[in-house]
């Protein structure tokens, strides 16, 4: 008899050409002409993607419908419909110019397992629904005040009533609720309402994404399971003050150098870094922005002022604590000794989301069966899936090796990775469990 990891593995196989069907219409149509892929949230290109897949669905005879804020939900109806059913998603809009698979590798590869489920002739246990979801892409689109991973935040009853005013579309300066109702969209119906996505109706949300990074490319290894989302805690605009004086004249030791003293702050991190990374825990930084003043400062000038920005993320919630407390009391200290003053402003904090150890383990013992090699890798980029964690839903992610990072044009995920993404992906929604 047929095992389930060949049934499954097969049936992936025979999918495929219907995945890549949909990646290459969708890159066609979405296509930006100054390159890459344009799918603005709640804008043209998303409002595309969304009406490409839902016709798919349909094709399929999945079940489809959309919640009020426009996410799109494409259901293989299980044999417990009382049952809670597993969600599988991710996102459909990208950054201006960006790549094909950020975002939508997901709903196509939870399409793709569908329809090998369909082909396998199984019927799944309970509900499986498809997520098509809005407005990921959030740091590229919306300014203003919001919480980012607008859509998902609505469908799981997160998005704060005001936020509909107050994200703010960066290319029209137009607010989200007015982009929303240019879609065929209700603000009101989700505002204020009971979420769309009651957790206590999911048994767990699967979202597959490409790697962001360059680990699984590098190590030649094409499926990740996610271990968590990290966390960030950031200072956008801190700025360190000293005096800008004559850079002959003054003494070395009476200089109040905001350069120097900047600079010994990002030192003092990348020491603590070293340390952290040694001790195997997980940390990254980076100080993106820093500049001194072009209008004042100059070559024959001890700089007086420089304006910079901090980034700190990490999967475990103590080691971001840990980091900011560290870069308060080093830049305290640093000022004391060198004369200067950091204006810091607040940490803007966003806590790690931890991914379900249950699901984990079955994903990995998913590639044990299907022979596909794996590593546990956290993931840098914020995803849906933490908003799931967030509202208590137990979430997994599986990465997919990918070349040339992502929000790019240049993104690069085979689609031989991808078919190993799917048919895990596949083989944990076939289970009866
Ligand atoms: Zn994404």
């Amino acid at each position: 008899m047929e095992s389930l990891e060949q049934k499954i593995s097969a049936a992936v196989t025979e999918a495929m050409p219907l995945a890549k069907s949909v990646f290459e219409t969708l890159a066609r149509d979405t296509a930006d002409p100054a390159g890459g892929v344009t799918r603005a949230s709640y804008g043209e290109g998303e409002q595309y993607a969304h009406g490409l897949l839902a016709r798919t669905a349909r094709e399929l005879d999945l079940e489809v419908s959309a919640d009020p804020g426009g996410n799109l939900y494409m259901t293989l109806p299980g044999r417990d419909r009382t049952a809670p059913a597993w969600f599988v998603g991710s996102h459909l809009d990208s950054v201006p110019k960006g790549g094909n698979f950020d975002g939508a590798a997901g709903v196509i590869a939870g399409v793709t397992a569908l329809r090998a489920i369909q082909h396998a002739q199984i019927t799944p246990a309970r509900d499986i629904t498809v997520m098509g979801v809005r407005a990921e892409e959030t740091g590229s689109w919306f300014s203003g005040s919001h919480g980012g991973h607008l859509g998902s935040r609505m469908a799981l009853g997160l998005i704060r009533p005001e936020e509909f005013e107050q994200a703010i579309r960066v290319d029209s300066g137009r607010p989200l609720g007015e982009h929303m109702r240019e879609c065929g969209f209700d603000p009101e119906a989700v505002r204020g309402k009971p979420p769309h996505i009651d957790p206590r109706r999911v048994k767990g949300y699967l979202e597959l994404h490409i790697e962001q990074g360059p680990v699984l490319e590098r190590r030649g290894i094409p499926i990740g399971v996610v271990t968590s989302i990290r966390g960030s805690s950031r200072l956008p605009d801190a700025r360190c003050l000293g005096a800008y004086n004559h850079s002959g004249g003054t003494p070395q030791e009476l200089r109040q150098d905001a350069v120097v003293a900047t600079a010994e702050l990002i030192q003092a991190v990348d020491g603590k870094w070293q340390e952290v990374n040694a001790a195997g825990k997980d940390l990254v930084f980076n100080f993106g922005r820093i500049y001194t003043d072009a209008k004042i400062h100059s070559l024959a000038k001890v700089p007086g002022e420089v304006s910079f920005s901090v980034d700190i993320r990490s999967g475990e919630p103590d080691v971001v604590a840990m980091m900011r407390e560290f870069v308060l009391r080093k830049a305290d200290e640093i000022a004391a000794r060198r004369n200067v003053r950091f204006e810091l402003g607040r940490f803007g904090v966003s806590d790690p989301a931890v991914l379900d150890a249950g699901l984990r383990r079955d994903l990995h013992a998913g590639c044990h069966a299907l022979g596909i090699s794996t590593l546990d890798i956290a993931s840098g980029g914020g995803h849906d899936a933490q908003e799931f964690v967030k509202a208590g839903i137990p979430a997994a992610m599986i990465f997919v090796s990918n070349d040339h990072g992502s929000h790019v044009a240049e993104e690069a995920m085979r689609l031989d990775d991808f078919e190993l993404g799917t048919r895990l992906l596949a083989w944990r929604l076939a289970r009866e469990d």
